[in-house]
């Protein structure tokens, strides 16, 4: 089914400009709601009982054919699937993978390896990257021990948690005591489903379903479905070995065909993946290092994140001396999840670097995300003080925008005006990158401005500052020229 437009969805809204869900006209909610900017739940009108029957009409009509599942509560709950493109170029993907790491019940050190990833932050051009969870492995086999262990991840962390074992009972017994905390039940097979799916639908909780088998994967679902579980995610096995690598690969990109492009609804769920099983499935030491172990893992992982698995979960990366592992996961992640449609943006403005002064330098940037955020850092890291003009040019790269025209003379001039920029120094002096040299006579024009072309990359401007920054002399210049 195509993606629906505006003018559907603002078909079964009631078009009374209300303003209540804080927008000027039903259409602008309209426009939002298929970006997923706001929710059925902020139209006040459709909360109304005469409005019943629109209301199960939209939510018709933009529930995504991948459903999306959400585990956890709280700040840190996470979504995942929720898809309408089998390719990010397509459309967007909303919902990165969500990468889980697994603890076992009986880690001699649980609370101090919960707290370490509850606080993992990792900073990428401008972004935090954090873990989504944790999945909880019955290694003990003794309930006690699982519902002990579920409990002290609810108490020390707010990060989602995933029960993790083929013992229903144990499974149940521990979620029993965690189940405000909405945790992922994992796993419902063709043996299990009705006890855990009956739990399920009592306490409005998610299912992982797990079978090698697709068929019996799919009957599954359809029968948890019938039952009326509400979430469910679907897992169709991880294995190494010769052979096995394709075979998990395709089963996951089977799954995520029919769910988005034959809307299946029994496949129509989120889809994980595990690479630590690698660690059960390989005889650890025999021919390999431990470090070669831990690769193939996370090898295993990168491939998963690049064909749009909803969640999966690691062993490797639970320690600290693992955290490259997470570095390389994370970071490939952003990557893979940002946003096609939009150019990343920072803000325009003027930002200060270290303590600059009346006679420090004013360097000017574009507003592209990955020009800005390095620039900076190059800046910070020759220990400048200094002040940074970041100039709207629509989030496209100095290149780019000075080819296209987004980064002109104009521009900055105006830039240099709404910021007062002038108002915090003692000079009227403007370093503009190598890259924009040809702007530099019209921009002292437009600017009142002496302006001095600085390097093409700003890894070279401690030495430009060293060898070129003599504002004294720039401003005799220009006051030459002024008289
Ligand atoms: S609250 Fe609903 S009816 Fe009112 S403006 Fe928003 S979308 Fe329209």
């Amino acid at each position: 089914m195509p993606r629906p437009s505006p003018l559907e969805v603002y078909a079964v809204l009631d078009k009374s400009n209300c303003k209540e869900c804080g927008y000027d006209t039903c259409m602008a909610f309209a426009t939002d709601i298929l970006e997923r900017k706001v929710s059925v739940r902020d139209c006040t009108h459709l909360s109304l009982p005469k409005q019943a029957k629109n209301r199960d009409k939209l939510i018709k009509l933009i529930t995504p054919p991948q459903k999306p599942v959400v585990i956890g509560t709280g700040e840190r709950a996470v979504t995942i699937g929720g898809e309408e493109v089998l390719m990010r170029h397509q459309l967007t993907f909303y919902n990165q993978t969500a990468i889980f790491i697994e603890i076992a019940d009986d880690d001699a050190d649980l609370e101090e390896t919960i707290k370490y990833l509850t606080d993992i932050k990792l900073e990428r051009i401008g972004d935090v990257l954090t873990l989504d969870g944790i999945a909880l492995r019955n290694v003990s086999g003794d309930k006690e021990q699982f519902k002990l262990a579920a409990n002290k991840i609810g108490e020390v962390s707010n990060l989602p948690i995933m029960l993790c074992t083929f013992n229903t009972d144990n499974l149940l017994y521990a979620a029993e005591a965690i189940k405000s905390k909405k945790p992922l039940l994992y796993a419902a097979t063709k043996d299990s489903w009705e006890q855990l799916g009956t739990f399920a639908v009592k306490n409005n909780l998610p299912v992982a379903v797990f079978s090698n088998d697709l068929d019996e994967l799919m009957s599954v679902s359809a029968t948890l479905q019938k039952l009326g579980v509400k979430e469910i995610v679907l897992d169709s096995g991880s294995f190494f070995g010769p052979g096995n690598l394709s075979v998990t690969y395709d089963n996951i990109m089977q799954l995520r065909s029919a769910a988005i492009d034959k809307e299946d609804v029994n496949a129509g769920w989120p889809v994980m993946g595990v690479p630590a099983v690698y660690w059960s499935q390989v005889k650890i030491g025999e021919d390999k290092e431990l470090w070669e172990h831990k690769f193939q893992e996370i090898i295993m992982g990168a491939i998963m994140e690049s064909i749009g698995t909803s969640l999966i979960i690691l062993h490797t990366g639970q320690k600290k001396e693992d955290i490259w592992a997470l570095l390389a996961l994370m970071t490939l992640r952003q990557s893979v999840f940002s946003d096609p449609r939009i150019y990343p943006a920072v803000d325009a403005g003027l930002y200060k670097v270290g303590e600059p002064g009346e006679m420090d330098p004013i360097f000017v940037t574009s507003n592209y995300r990955m020009t800005k955020i390095p620039v900076e850092q190059d800046l910070q890291g020759a220990n400048l003080n200094c002040w940074l003009l970041v100039v709207d040019t629509e989030g496209i790269g100095i290149e780019s925008a000075v080819a296209g025209g987004q980064f002109n003379a104009g521009g900055i001039a105006e830039a240099v005006k709404e910021f007062n920029v002038f108002d915090n120094v003692k000079h009227r002096v403007l370093v503009i990158p190598g890259m924009a040299a040809r702007l530099s006579g019209a921009l002292e024009d437009e600017a009142d401005a002496f302006v001095v072309v600085g390097p093409r990359d700003s890894s070279g401007i401690l030495k430009f500052m060293e060898s070129q920054w003599k504002p004294d002399e720039f401003m005799k210049e220009y006051e030459s020229w002024e008289k």
